[in-house]
């Protein structure tokens, strides 16, 4: 596998062709977002950090049966990925209420939410990710009915793995973002899963052991990306 050119570069991810057509290259790097690209800072370790992180999730995931882009680790920062066209839809589980369900619905921050909630947002930095529906998906041609009930079920398929796993590190999954694509007419899950698309809370001091860290102006955030990962079993050496 020969690493081509950069054919996109995101807020903290670069995509990078390869001499096949089929996969590309997911590089990891150290700038760190929040606002929509408001507020961006380079934090040392990240990429390293997410780029293993998210390599275990998706291999537990896989491991469930969950179909996923991620292939192997190719570095410290760098992934090869299946190249998908992405679905312009960020797929939300919510367990436990906080960030802009507290915001939008006045609901109390730390309240279980049962069942856990779904919610659909269009992936538009511009217009700050505005919150969609099944019917706006379909009729302005985001995702088909059939494409929507299948991320919703992986979504939540995806929720019964994670909760487990970090429940097991004393670590409550209090929400997440997940972003889908198509890899030969099939769905599959993109994107990364790392604590910078996730809520987790310490499940004893309830200390934000995530990137609202970084929203918040609360310093460690890396030391936390990296006790979080402890805790589930990443190998970071
Ligand atoms: P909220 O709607 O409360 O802002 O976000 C819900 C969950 O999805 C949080 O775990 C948050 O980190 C994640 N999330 C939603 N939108 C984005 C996004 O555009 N980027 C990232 N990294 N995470 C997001």
């Amino acid at each position: 596998m020969e690493k081509r050119q950069e054919l996109y570069a995101g807020k903290a991810k670069s995509v990078f062709a390869t001499d096949d057509p089929d996969r590309v290259v997911l590089q990891f790097r150290d700038d760190t977002s929040a606002f929509d690209g408001e507020r961006m800072e380079s934090l040392a370790r990240k990429g390293m950090v997410n780029n293993r992180f998210n390599a275990f999730i998706m291999g537990k995931l896989e491991a469930a049966g969950i179909p996923t882009h991620f292939e192997q680790c190719l570095s410290d920062t760098e992934s090869l990925v299946k190249t998908l066209t992405m679905i312009p839809v960020e797929c939300v589980v919510r367990n436990i209420a906080a960030g802009g369900l507290v915001k939008r619905l006045g609901v109390e921050e730390g309240r279980e939410l049962s069942p856990p909630t779904f919610e659909l947002f269009l992936k538009n930095d511009a217009l700050h990710d505005p919150m969609i529906n099944e019917s706006l998906a379909e009729t302005f041609g985001w995702a088909t009915p059939q494409q929507l009930a299948e991320m919703k079920a992986l979504t939540f398929k995806v929720n019964a793995v994670l909760k487990q796993l970090f429940a097991d590190g004393g670590l409550p999954l209090v929400d997440y973002k997940l972003e889908f694509g198509l890899f030969k007419g099939r769905i599959v899950l993109g994107d990364e899963f790392s604590p910078d698309g996730c809520r987790l809370w310490d499940a004893k001091t309830r200390d934000k052991m995530d990137k609202d860290r970084f929203r918040q102006g609360l310093g460690g955030v890396i030391e936390a990306y990296e006790e979080v990962g402890r805790r589930i079993g990443v190998d970071f050496t």
